[in-house]
């Protein structure tokens, strides 16, 4: 039972590896994603409600701070996926009992969302990096929770086909907040 159970760990880690490969290779060789109006703080109140099991579990306080109404142009399914890799680091590299901050905040062209976290947080000299391809932190310990180190490249890619933009602070031992500017229009 246990070696099935570890087979099967293995396995989605690797169909996950996989996924992840083929979206690169794909948004390197694609022109342009569909994209239309959605409602962004709809699809946050959704991401929320599906990350609260995830954060109760390892005991993280998990807020939501939103707006109604608030419209984004661009392609829902990959803010969807953007505002998933965000979340799930910012539940990976967070203690039990820490706590995560979501924030949607309007704009003129642009909305804010905030993903403030009191993790581990990321050391000065890796921020730069942590947006390229297989980079992690600490390679040892991330194998331990399955990290390919593909999760922000994806991220940014996804960032730059909206043309948004993302900004990372972050303080060893206090925590990492990161913001997203996604366009209205
Ligand atoms: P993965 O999570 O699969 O390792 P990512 O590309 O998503 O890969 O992240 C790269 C690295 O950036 C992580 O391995 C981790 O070291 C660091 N990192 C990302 N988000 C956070 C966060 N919220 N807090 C601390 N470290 C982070």
């Amino acid at each position: 039972k246990k070696w099935f159970g570890n087979i099967n760990s293995e396995l989605e880690r690797m169909k996950k590896l996989v996924d992840d490969l083929l979206f690169l290779a794909r948004a390197d060789a694609e022109d342009e994603v569909p994209k239309d109006y959605f409602d962004l703080s709809r699809l946050m109140n959704k991401i929320y409600d599906s990350f609260i099991p995830l954060a109760k579990k390892k005991n993280i306080d998990l807020t939501l701070d939103n707006k109604d109404n608030i419209t984004a142009y661009g392609n829902e399914f990959r803010i969807k996926q953007l505002v998933t890799i965000l979340l799930d680091n910012a539940i990976k590299f967070t203690e039990s009992d820490g706590k995560i901050q979501l924030k949607l905040e309007p704009g003129l062209s642009m909305s804010q969302l905030t993903i403030k976290d009191t993790g581990e947080g990321i050391p000065k000299e890796h921020i730069d990096k942590i947006f390229d391809r297989f980079y992690r932190v600490d390679k040892s310990r991330s194998r331990n929770y399955g990290g390919s180190g593909l999760g922000l490249s994806i991220a940014k890619c996804i960032i730059n086909e909206h043309k948004g933009s993302i900004k990372i602070v972050s303080e060893v031992g206090k925590g990492t907040e990161v913001v997203v500017s996604l366009p209205n229009g």
